[in-house]
């Protein structure tokens, strides 16, 4: 926070207090689905999930297949509802990903089961019914009868019946007109689902119902009401806090303007504060001349119109204010500063501004005062559709399959690297770059290897140092090396001819060199394999720094195979592999299978090698490679 120029606290702690409160209104034996569409709110789906199963909630609702999809890669158990109606081309990766979809219409319905059907499984979902709404959901007039034939679907198993309110927070009678045509169709259904819900979180408080047994809360959980009436009923603590520091404080004599088109005059001399947030950052244009943020606990206005970057605020009544400052600018426990009441003073919507605000701030998770956790700048908080563009998942998952022989690691695999991609991209991602690996072939003299190449290899590349030791390994046939792509202490791999013994003579390091240190090995013969443990002291103190790597090899290669393979399986920035024929082989072509941004990378053609070279700065997704055809 120190550096940030804005930032988002999100209190889970008050997270967990509001939960409480909430659950105060439940009868025993109800269940709660903790709503966290569009990112909770603006507060992290995936930490407010995770907190919330922690208290209890037993299931989760999201807006979307995305939504639900990144929850998932997030490692979320519990069973998601997707509230909206889904697309039909989306139904695969629901099922996929184990998430419950609701059903708004017959024909989607059968689309699911035509789906399920094929695939001879059986799934749940969620009919939606629009008592009132007016939105999303069958006709109520229509639902007995619609109802009827969704349930004649044999791979669909309605699990649960919903409706949604539409004014629950401040039109009694309108939601009990909703509450009573919902009943009404429930009663004449001749089953009932395991679980029927219509309440949000405001109707948990004012609108008790005897028969559902499920509520979706949202809103209140995040601690901002969504009707004044309600603050004597509740206590609610706003969860999320955006706060910013002064950049700048400055003058302004009587007559003089602030901000675009002159919206405000000082009508005497005052002094004003530039702070580093506008619209841009979700901090609503129409507080301009409006708003109000905290400083040193004092609440100060809004002067002028919201930029796209920058606000001002009226100082004058500060004295001992300074540049860095720290400014509050919603969710504080002063009233003011509640996003209901912030909105509020332009008619706004605090659901609104809570999924805005902050987009381009740290959040940070506080737990009991302290900080437990943070997410990125520039979050990207939806998994968009080219995270499962159908094109780089066929290519990833087939170059493993292919190298590893086993959909089922092949799959592991993938979803472990979309993890790190999207999941977990404030984590460090150990990669490569300056990619150099030389392939050289060369004659055989002995009579015994007459039909095979000499090969030598050179690998370099740089990497922060894991460990103060890393492995090479080689095996003679895929299914033994399979476990070595998994290990991440394993820098080089190769894969023997199954004619060889496994023996040093057939397979050996050259040299083997961290930032020019000769590094020592022990080789392990065993269990199919020759594992060679590469390690030095001198190591220990480089650990956590990038460092050049240089392994070479000497092996052979059967001339009869005709192809030899070479892979990139972490990710990696700059590829330059070279083959080396040395006069050996007639024609070579390669044949590079790369995914990344640029999925052809440079081929040049020499006399007697062949090269393939992607730019410097550019990614090379991992399990890419290139096969030389000879
Ligand atoms: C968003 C949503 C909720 C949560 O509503 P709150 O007013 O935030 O509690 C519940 N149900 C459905 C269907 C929703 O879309």
């Amino acid at each position: 926070m120190q550096n940030d120029r804005s930032w988002t606290e999100i209190n889970l702690t008050n997270f967990e207090h509001n939960l409480k409160e909430l659950r105060n209104f439940l009868s025993p034996g109800i269940e709660i689905m903790q709503i966290v569409k569009a990112d909770a709110y603006g507060h992290g789906a995936f930490q407010i999930a995770e907190r919330a199963v922690k208290c209890g909630v037993t299931f989760l609702g999201v807006a979307n297949v995305d939504e639900g999809m990144l929850l998932r890669y997030q490692g979320i158990e519990i069973p998601i509802l997707i509230l909206s109606p889904s697309l039909e081309n989306e139904i695969e990766r629901i099922i996929g990903s184990g998430l419950t979809p609701s059903v708004s219409t017959v024909d989607f319905a059968e689309k699911l089961g035509n789906y399920t059907k094929s695939k001879d499984i059986r799934i749940k979902i969620h009919i939606n019914i629009d008592t009132g709404m007016g939105r999303s959901g069958i006709y109520a007039k229509e639902a007995i009868e619609i109802i009827k034939k969704i349930r004649n679907l044999e791979n669909l198993e309605i699990e649960g019946i919903f409706s949604h309110y539409s004014a629950s927070e401040n039109d009694q009678k309108y939601t009990q007109d909703q509450l009573k045509k919902f009943k009404q169709i429930l009663s004449q259904l001749d089953f009932s689902p395991e679980y029927t819900h219509i309440s949000n979180s405001s109707a948990v408080i004012t609108s008790k119902d005897d028969f559902s047994n499920l509520v979706r809360i949202g809103l209140l959980s995040y601690g901002v009401y969504s009707d004044k009436s309600l603050e004597e009923k509740v206590n609610l603590k706003p969860v999320m806090t955006f706060k910013s520091r002064i950049s700048q404080i400055k003058i302004a004599d009587k007559g003089e303007s602030i901000g675009y088109n002159r919206t405000y005059i000082a009508s005497k001399k005052i002094k004003y504060a530039i702070l580093p947030v506008g619209y841009a950052d979700g901090y609503d244009f129409m507080l301009s001349n409006k708003g109000k943020v905290l400083i040193k606990e004092k609440i100060c206005n809004i002067v002028g119109k919201v930029s796209m970057d920058m606000i001002a605020v009226d100082v004058s009544n500060l004295n001992k204010i300074d540049v860095n400052d720290k400014v509050i600018l919603l969710g504080d426990e002063n009233s003011n500063l509640r996003a209901e009441n912030l909105t509020g003073l332009f008619n706004g919507s605090s659901y609104e501004i809570l999924c805005q605000v902050g987009r381009r701030a740290k959040r940070y998770y506080k737990d009991n005062g302290k900080i437990i956790d943070s997410s990125p700048l520039l979050r990207r908080d939806f998994v968009s559709t080219d995270y499962s563009d159908e094109k780089l998942n066929f290519i990833i998952e087939t170059a493993i399959e292919q190298r590893l022989q086993s959909k089922e690691i092949a799959n592991l695999i993938y979803s472990d690297v979309l993890k790190r991609f999207f999941a977990e991209r404030d984590k460090e991602i150990c990669y490569r770059n300056n990619f150099v690996h030389t392939i050289e072939f060369k004659e055989t003299k002995s009579a015994f290897l007459k039909d095979y190449f000499l090969v030598n290899t050179t690998l370099t590349f740089n990497k922060k140092l894991q460990n103060d030791y890393f492995y090479v390994a080689c095996a003679k046939n895929e299914n033994l090396l399979e476990k070595y792509f998994l290990r991440k202490d394993v820098e080089y791999r190769w894969l023997l001819d199954n004619n060889f013994d496994l023996e040093t003579e057939f397979f050996d390091i050259t040299s083997v060199k961290i930032n020019e240190i000769e590094l020592y090995n022990d080789i392990k013969i065993s269990g199919g394999c020759i594992e060679i443990r590469c390690y030095h002291q001198k190591l220990k103190e480089l650990v956590g720094k990038e460092v050049n790597f240089s392994i070479s090899t000497r092996t052979y290669y059967p001339q009869s195979s005709h192809q030899l393979s070479v892979y990139i399986i972490e990710m990696t920035q700059g590829v330059n592999i070279e083959f080396i024929f040395n006069k050996l082989l007639q024609k070579v072509e390669a044949v590079p299978i790369f995914s990344g941004r640029n999925k052809f990378p440079q081929i040049e053609n020499k006399k007697d090698s062949i090269s393939i070279s992607s730019q410097k700065d550019e990614w090379i997704f991992p399990n890419s490679g290139v096969v030389f055809v000879y």
